[in-house]
């Protein structure tokens, strides 16, 4: 029986998780396929195999979808890609947005539009590495694999500790997998060099001595894999939904600025452009 769970973003896109099996030959099959691609293909396979009534995927829906998707990639290209974690809807370990945030972001990407900017500078066929690329987790596990995009998104939760009193049941100090929590000379601390803002002391404590200070998002910019691999660079605050809408606004703006060649934000991203997006706000 196939499990489908559609996460809807908006009327345009959906981020869709299916689960289905596929056979040991197909998985080889799907190895092959570049990793900018996979996912999408992934997702292609499934439909495919599913339109066809097959409870699982073999290597011949690979071939069929090849035909019907890789030959025509250029249609599928938009210009931006948007994706997220299933987190939101379905993860115990999500720090919850806003429910119309992932599609301020994708409105936002499209009154941009990257694809004109792309095709007027691009000589070859727009491929998809060329994309704009934003990529949300709503904890820190980064399951959508933020650090490798133009624009990463964390949700983040910052704890902070109150007057209320403390009854030393130790479940923020168990819970805390980066051990950023502790008591010293009888104090509760919060280590922030350690803290990776996930929220799980704050659910934990039962009497209000740990709570949410800000709610909202750390941004990692630049990132990328390809010849000249990077992890994107914290812009170092939590940043609140609008303020995330801002930056990536103006990161676009960064992009689409180049008077020659159609490099991605990844590409051109240095020290000043870093600077100007933390001082975006
Ligand atoms: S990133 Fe976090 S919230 Fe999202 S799916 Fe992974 S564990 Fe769940
Ligand atoms: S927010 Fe997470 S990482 Fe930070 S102290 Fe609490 S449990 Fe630890
Ligand atoms: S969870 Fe709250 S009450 Fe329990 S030890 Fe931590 S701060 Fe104290």
């Amino acid at each position: 029986m196939i499990q489908e769970n559609i996460l809807k973003v908006s009327n345009k896109l959906y981020k869709r998780v299916v689960f289905m099996k596929w056979s040991d030959e197909a998985k080889k099959e799907l190895s092959k396929v570049p990793f900018f691609v996979r996912k999408k293909v992934k997702i292609k396979v499934e439909d495919l195999a599913k339109e066809l009534n097959s409870e699982k995927v073999l290597p011949f829906h690979l071939a069929e979808a090849k035909n019907r998707f890789l030959n025509n990639m250029e249609k599928e290209i938009k210009g931006f890609s948007l994706e997220a974690c299933f987190g939101e809807k379905n993860c115990k370990n999500a720090i919850k947005a806003s429910p119309d945030f992932l599609n301020k972001i994708e409105s936002l990407l499209l009154k941009k539009d990257i694809l004109s900017f792309l095709k007027k500078n691009s000589k070859d066929k727009i491929k998809f590495h060329q994309e704009f690329r934003v990529s949300v987790s709503f904890c820190p596990n980064s399951c959508s694999r933020p650090q490798i995009s133009d624009i990463g998104l964390i949700a983040a939760s910052r704890p902070v500790v109150t007057d209320e009193p403390c009854i030393k049941c130790m479940s923020c100090v168990k819970g805390c997998v980066e051990r950023a929590v502790f008591f010293k000379n009888g104090s509760l601390v919060i280590d922030y060099e350690k803290c990776l803002f996930c929220n799980e002391c704050i659910k934990r404590c039962p009497a209000k001595t740990i709570i949410e200070e800000k709610k909202g998002f750390r941004i990692l910019a630049g990132g990328k894999l390809g010849r000249h691999p990077r992890l994107g660079k914290d812009l170092g605050e939590i940043y609140t939904e609008n303020e995330v809408l801002k930056i990536i606004d103006s990161a676009v703006d960064f992009m689409l600025s180049q008077k020659k060649g159609a490099k991605r934000f990844s590409d051109i991203f240095n020290d000043e452009i870093f600077e100007s997006l933390k001082n975006r706000v």
